[in-house]
This record gives C-alpha cells, structure tokens and sequence, in this order.
C-alpha cells in the first residue's frame, strides 16, 4: 500500500491550504473530503473579510479555492474517513471505500455541533458502528437500524440491505421516499438513546423504540475524539499548540475543529501551519 507523506482530512478552507502548502514542500499528499469544498465555503451568501476576496459569493470562492488547489496539483480523494490510528511510525487511515496509510495526519474536518446520544460512545464497537459499507459483511441475515442525517446516506443503507434480513431506516432529514424493498423507513422518529439489551442493540425514541442486531450513525461529521482514539481534546475542539501539533506525535489539526473564531482565514492559516510543522516532523523522521 501507498504511504503518502501527509493525510489531509477535509476539505475547507484549512484542509485544501494544508494540502497546496504541503505540495509546495514537494511533500506526497493524500486529501481526502468531498469533491466541492466544504458547504461552510460554498453555501455561505457574501463573504467580506477574506483578503483579496471582497464582496464575494461562497459559491465562487469554493471555486476559486478548489481552482488554486488543482492548479497545484492537489487531487481530492472523495471519501469519508471512519478512524485515524496511530501506529508509531505512521497511520492507518479507515475510510468508507478503502484503507490508506500516511506518515502525518492534518484533521481539518471542521466543527461538529451534533453531541453524540446517550449510550452511543459506550457501545461504539459493540453494537454502534458509524460504516454501514465497512460492516455489511458482519450483518448476513441479520438486522440493523440506521439513523442518517443526508439522502448521501441512502447508497450505505441499500448496500446493507442487499446483506442484512432486514434495516430499519430512522431519516433525520427531508425524506424523498428512495428506499424500498427489504428497508423499513419510519419518518419523524427523533432517537434519544442507545443502549444494549440482551445482546441487542436498541435505538429509544419518544414512544418508541427500534431494536436489531447492530445500530448504524450514519452523520456528515464524526466528533474527533471518535475519528481518533486518544485525541486529548478541549471541550468539543481538539487540543493543538502554536505548531498545531496535537498530543499524538505527528498528528496535526486545524480550522474549525480547534476552536473559535469560526472564520475562513483563520482556517486557512491554520491550515499552512499545520503543514508546515507536518513538514518539519517528516523530516526528523528521515
Ligand atoms: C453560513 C455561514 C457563513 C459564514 N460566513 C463567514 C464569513 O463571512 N467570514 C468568515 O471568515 N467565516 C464565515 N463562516 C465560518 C467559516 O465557514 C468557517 O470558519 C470555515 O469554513 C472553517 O473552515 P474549516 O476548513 O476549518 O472547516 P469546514 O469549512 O467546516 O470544512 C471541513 C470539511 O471537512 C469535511 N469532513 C468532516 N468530517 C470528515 C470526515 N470524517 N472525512 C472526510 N471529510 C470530513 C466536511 O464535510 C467539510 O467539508 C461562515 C460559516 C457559515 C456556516
């Protein structure tokens, strides 16, 4: 397998400045996020404080981003990522379509509002899983519940399904009416808590309940004290110093995800440090 110089997770403002900084060191870059910038970027009305962006539409100041980045030569890996393991010398990288390794990690993946349910970080590994695509294969004529919070989510749910007996589909979001066959969708149901009875895992909701084998949490955005085990954190944002350097050793963060001010160039300077200090660290390893 590959081993990229740096992993970049994100792609906002901080990610995609990491990533043309890194490739300006001549640095082997993996960027993994989605394929148009961040929504933060391009759903934003006018954006006025950027410098040499005045008055200008997010819309095309993702455009302009993402233009500079190809210009460098910066490639976005689409994809999602589950977990970052560090392993010493490098991380094991686990995404929804695939596995990647890299000597240092930069996590721009921005700001989670969303608190994780009662009963959810306790079961996570036993019985909440956050990969329906990574899993399916444990869930042969089995059944599960998922709660998804984007129609993007509908591929993972029919996926499961063609393995599961049966998935019981909890949408969190303005439901199209897509899914059908071996998937129950019930609409309007807010979970409240998770938790596992007699081996099995149960979504409890007002009135209701949802029990199965196995409970996917299908979010946009994973909170990174789950994306990475061990991460110290400070309140809902992750711990960095000057260098952007967390307290895993050779693993970095910026924008958002490091806390306020919530704002795009604040990001993007992040960004630039956190690649940077990734730089000097790969070179201590040589
Ligand atoms: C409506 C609105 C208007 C705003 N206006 C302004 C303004 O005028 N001026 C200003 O300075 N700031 C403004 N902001 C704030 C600004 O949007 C943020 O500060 C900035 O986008 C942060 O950049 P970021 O790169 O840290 O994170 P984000 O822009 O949030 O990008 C993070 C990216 O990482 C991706 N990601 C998350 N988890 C994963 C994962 N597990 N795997 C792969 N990818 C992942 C996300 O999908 C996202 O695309 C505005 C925000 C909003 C919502």
């Amino acid at each position: 397998m590959e081993r990229y110089d740096v992993a970049i997770i994100g792609t906002g403002p901080a990610g995609l400045e990491a990533a043309i900084t890194a490739k300006v060191r001549n640095k082997s870059v993996l960027l993994i996020g989605g394929k148009g910038s961040s929504d933060k970027v391009s759903k934003a009305h006018t954006i006025q404080n950027y410098l040499g962006l005045p008055d200008i539409a997010g819309e095309d100041m993702a455009k302009t981003f993402l233009d500079h980045a190809a210009k460098m030569g910066v490639e976005i890996t689409e994809d999602k990522v589950n977990a970052i393991y560090s392993m010493g010398q490098y991380f094991a990288i686990q995404c929804h379509n695939g596995d990647y390794e890299a000597s240092s990690v930069v996590v721009a993946a921005g700001m989670t509002a969303m608190k994780p349910f009662p009963g959810e970080m306790e079961n996570l590994g036993r019985g909440v899983s956050y990969c329906a695509t990574c899993d399916a294969a444990l869930y042969k004529g089995k059944t599960a519940v998922i709660v998804a919070y984007s129609a993007d989510e509908e591929p993972e749910a029919e996926f499961l399904a063609e393995r599961a007996e049966k998935v019981y589909y909890l949408p969190q979001y303005e439901y199209a009416g897509n899914l059908g066959g071996n998937i129950e969708v019930t609409l309007d149901v807010k979970p409240e808590s998770i938790e596992m009875k007699d081996g099995q895992a149960v979504v409890n909701a007002k009135d209701t309940s949802f029990t199965a084998d196995g409970i996917f949490i299908l979010r946009e955005q994973i909170a990174p004290s789950q994306l990475v085990p061990g991460l110290e954190m400070d309140g809902n944002h992750i711990k960095v110093d000057r260098s952007m350097a967390t307290n895993i050793k050779g693993l970095f963060a910026a924008g958002d995800i490091t806390g306020a001010p919530y704002q795009y160039i604040k990001a993007a300077g992040e960004g630039n440090v956190a690649a940077l200090s990734a730089v000097t660290y790969l070179n201590s390893l040589k």
